[in-house]
């Protein structure tokens, strides 16, 4: 079964990378986009909804499933495209974005960045929001962001999981850093136990794309791969720290491409993210040197290359071999 059949036609997914989320259109009297992609590709973002509802009804509601700048970069542009459009958030993010409160939002912890948007109304877990043609439950999640919601349309057994469940890799477990003084693995599991309870037939992942062949069967195995991970980043949590250290470099330099080493080291410096994943390692090697190591490793597999005074992107490796 192809990935695209796996959704009605009234469900379109747009499949995007991995500095852009995925963004599924739902068709209709009232069309509705879940999250947005990120800031860099807000035009291509804006164009693709353009076209698919070109001699429509326009943009009704633009909902996330969380808030993070890989899923809400394209809002702000969306809000001015349309301006009638209703912005939905979690409801836990509601004050956040109304104050646009930087320390709680993520881009100053991550050196990341969005646009200024507001919100018009909230996902609240327990309830059901109509988008296109479905009712969709709302349900919270934990461990990749404990202000995240996932969207499950029971009659299609369809799961919109944003990042908390991917096909073939975990997400960022950020609710293990200090600063959340949580146990962000244990949140992480219970939210798979969640999905699971559910059983979804298909899940639109935050990237990469729809799975649920085999009568759910794919869906069973993702939460399996997603529970070996946890385990092995719960023994082992330096790993955790190491593979979201080399994911945030990696992001961050998706988006600039290219730039100066001096800038960058700056750029580390100024995004307090890296030390508290370096908490982790509870000592024995400086964070500098940590840092250096990452580095020395995404260059030997070609991830990122550094030369004549400058760092940047390299496409061959995608983030998914991280
Ligand atoms: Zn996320």
């Amino acid at each position: 079964m192809s990935a695209s059949s796996l959704l009605p036609a009234d469900l379109q997914l747009f499949q995007r990378g991995w500095l852009s989320s995925n963004n599924v259109l739902c068709l209709g009297e009232q069309p509705a986009l879940i999250d947005t992609g990120h800031d860099k590709h807000a035009e291509l973002t804006l164009h693709l909804v353009q076209t698919a509802l070109l001699g429509g009804p326009p943009l009704h509601t633009v909902a996330h499933t969380h808030l993070h700048s890989d899923h809400c970069g394209g809002t702000a542009l969306l809000q001015q495209a349309y301006p009638g459009a209703h912005t939905l958030v979690a409801a836990s993010s509601w004050t956040t974005v109304q104050h646009w409160d930087l320390q709680r939002l993520s881009y100053v912890l991550t050196g990341q960045h969005c646009r200024r948007f507001a919100a018009h109304g909230v996902l609240q877990p327990g309830s059901v929001v109509r988008l296109g043609n479905y009712d969709w439950e709302v349900h919270a999640t934990a461990g990749h962001d404990s202000d995240a919601v996932m969207l499950f349309e029971p009659r299609l057994r369809l799961l919109l999981a944003g990042d908390a469940l991917w096909q073939s890799q975990l997400s960022i477990v950020f609710d293990e850093l200090p600063r959340f003084d949580r146990d962000g693995f244990a949140g992480f599991e219970a939210t798979l136990a969640q999905i699971e309870r559910l059983q979804p037939q298909v899940v639109v992942p935050g990237h990469g794309a729809a799975f649920g062949e085999g009568e759910g069967a794919a869906v069973t195995a993702a939460i399996a791969s997603a529970r070996k991970r946890i385990a092995l980043f719960r023994a082992q949590p330096e790993q955790h720290a190491r593979y979201g250290a080399k994911a945030l470099i990696k992001y961050h330099l998706l988006d600039v491409e290219h730039m100066t080493l001096e800038a960058f080291h700056q750029w580390l410096a100024g995004a307090p993210v890296f030390a508290e994943l370096h908490a982790a390692l509870r000592g024995g090697i400086s964070l500098e040197a940590w840092l250096e190591d990452i580095l020395d490793e995404l260059e030997r597999k070609d991830a990122i290359w550094r030369r004549d005074g400058e760092i940047g992107d390299s496409p061959t490796v995608s983030r998914q071999r991280l």
